[in-house]
């Protein structure tokens, strides 16, 4: 089956053609581990993870490389404001590195809460220093580099193309990057590749290299990383819309500046999640992590949920009314299946051809550039299908969750329930509010609901209790 992809460099929805057929070489940009990770970050490594499940569901071999970025970026993008990792050190009075392992571990196990697929490969810019050198070595040799106040900067006027990504003029550019005035640099755009004189006179992370002892700028390590893990052309590109302008578009002149070639052939960009109230940033101190969803009683599955409701290349806007609204979605799906499976029986029929149809319809919906909304309404038609017998729901649940990774098909386990006494409760209120209105269909609609999440009703004149199912 074809899959499309909207690619941020040409602007247009493309039909995905790896390089090598049936493979595909994909990188994402990961994450700078200086602090946990919020809701917004998460949201786009969920993006990423649907799209190489995706891949993988219609036939695909998928490598995924991924970055930690443990050195080197300073709080904006371009090179100015402080080192992120040393600011990270100094709020919690660890070292570089202790922070650095830690925010590793605290993001992948996110990752792994949230379902997201470890990639193939994961590396940390620290642990590939020569990497780096070796490139800026051959952009040194073709010119691209110049020396100035000890730091090596790349100069963006050799870079023919070099806002082609962006598509935006060089004075947009400017303007967006708010660059700070650097006498050092020919144009405000050139960054740095290697520092030996940064502010930063205490820099702990510090490695010799041919222009002296220093460490790299931020942009290079993706360059150098891809290149040696994917080769010198890569299918896809991901990371969220805020690296287009400045990070991806440097890392273009980077890598293509080396190689002499095209470099990556689809960008693709997830779009940020917001607040009701704006932006979303680590530097305001104050911001929504994983945990805090978890203390407010949302499953980190509740979250992945939420953001597979909508479309990747769309804002999506983040409040807990929206994400409870997603949370009673989520259950109700997960109890229909339920029943489903308590309806198995071994002797029911399976037509390889209904099953065939259906997964072609989900197949079809994933490779229109991810469009999740209409998958799940896939799934949610096989549900409700009443030629379906519950053995062929069941053979297509499982199959569908393979890409959404919803655990759709996993019975509730005991902390799970532990978890969900507010939902349960609000049921029951519901329940006896539908009663109170004669709306008897509600009612057993949610007596079957909780049924299916083990909790049994017992109705008397001083109420409705409830316990869990022996
Ligand atoms: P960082 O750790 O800051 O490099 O960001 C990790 C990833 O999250 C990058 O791909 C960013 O583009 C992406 N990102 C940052 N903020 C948001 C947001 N509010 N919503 C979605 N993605 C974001
Ligand atoms: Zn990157």
């Amino acid at each position: 089956m074809d899959f499309f992809v909207y690619n941020t460099m040409s602007g247009n929805k493309e039909k995905l053609i790896p390089v090598q057929e049936g493979k595909v070489g994909m990188y994402t940009c990961g994450p700078t581990v200086y602090n946990y990770a919020h809701i917004g970050n998460l949201r786009t490594y969920i993006f990423e993870d649907v799209l190489k499940k995706s891949l993988r569901y219609i036939g695909h071999n998928v490598k995924h490389v991924m970055n930690i970025t443990d050195v080197g970026h300073l709080q904006s993008d371009a090179d100015t404001g402080e080192d992120k990792m040393e600011l990270g050190a100094q709020r919690e009075n660890k070292t570089v590195w202790e922070i650095a392992k830690f925010y590793e571990n605290a993001f992948l196990e996110d990752c792994d809460k949230l379902n997201i697929e470890r990639p193939t490969v994961i590396c940390r810019a620290t642990e590939h220093i020569q990497d780096m050198i070796d490139l800026i070595k051959r952009l040194e040799e073709k010119g691209y580099t110049y020396i100035s106040n000890g730091n090596v900067y790349y100069e963006i006027d050799k870079f023919e193309d070099y806002n082609e990504l962006a598509n935006l003029s060089i004075e947009e550019l400017e303007a967006g990057s708010r660059v700070e005035v650097d006498e050092g640099k020919k144009n405000p755009l050139d960054f740095v590749l290697w520092f030996t004189n940064s502010k930063f006179k205490n820099q702990i992370m510090q490695w010799d290299s041919p222009w002296g002892r220093g460490f790299p700028g931020w942009h290079i390590e993706c360059s150098a990383m891809s290149i040696k893990y994917l080769g010198e052309t890569i299918d896809i590109h991901c990371g969220g819309v805020d690296h287009i302008p400045v990070h991806h578009t440097n890392e273009v002149a980077q890598s293509e500046g080396a190689l002499g070639h095209k470099w990556v052939n689809y960008w693709m960009h997830g779009e940020f999640l917001v607040l009701d109230g704006g932006k979303m940033s680590k530097s305001k101190g104050d911001f929504l992590t994983l945990s805090k969803i978890e203390e407010n009683e949302f499953s980190p599955l509740d979250y992945r949920y939420f953001c597979l409701q909508s479309r990747y290349r769309k804002q999506l806007v983040f409040s807990f009314e929206a994400l409870r609204d997603a949370q009673n979605s989520y259950k109700k799906l997960k109890s229909k299946v339920s029943s489903i499976i308590d309806a198995l029986q071994e002797e029911e029929r399976l037509d390889e051809n209904k099953i065939n149809l259906y997964k072609s319809e989900f197949a079809e919906q994933i490779s229109d550039d991810l469009n999740m909304a209409n998958a799940l309404t896939v799934l949610s038609k096989v549900i409700k299908d009443s030629q379906l017998t519950n053995r062929e729901k069941y053979t297509l649940i499982a199959d569908f969750d393979k890409v959404l990774s919803l655990e759709l098909t996993k019975e509730n386990s005991e902390k799970d329930m532990k978890v969900d006494e507010n939902l349960i409760s609000r049921l029951i209120k519901e329940r006896n509010e539908a009663r109170k209105n004669r709306n008897w269909v509600r009612a057993d609609e949610i007596r079957d609901e909780l049924q299916a999440m083990n909790i049994e009703l017992i109705d008397s004149k001083l109420g409705t209790e409830w316990k869990i199912k022996k």
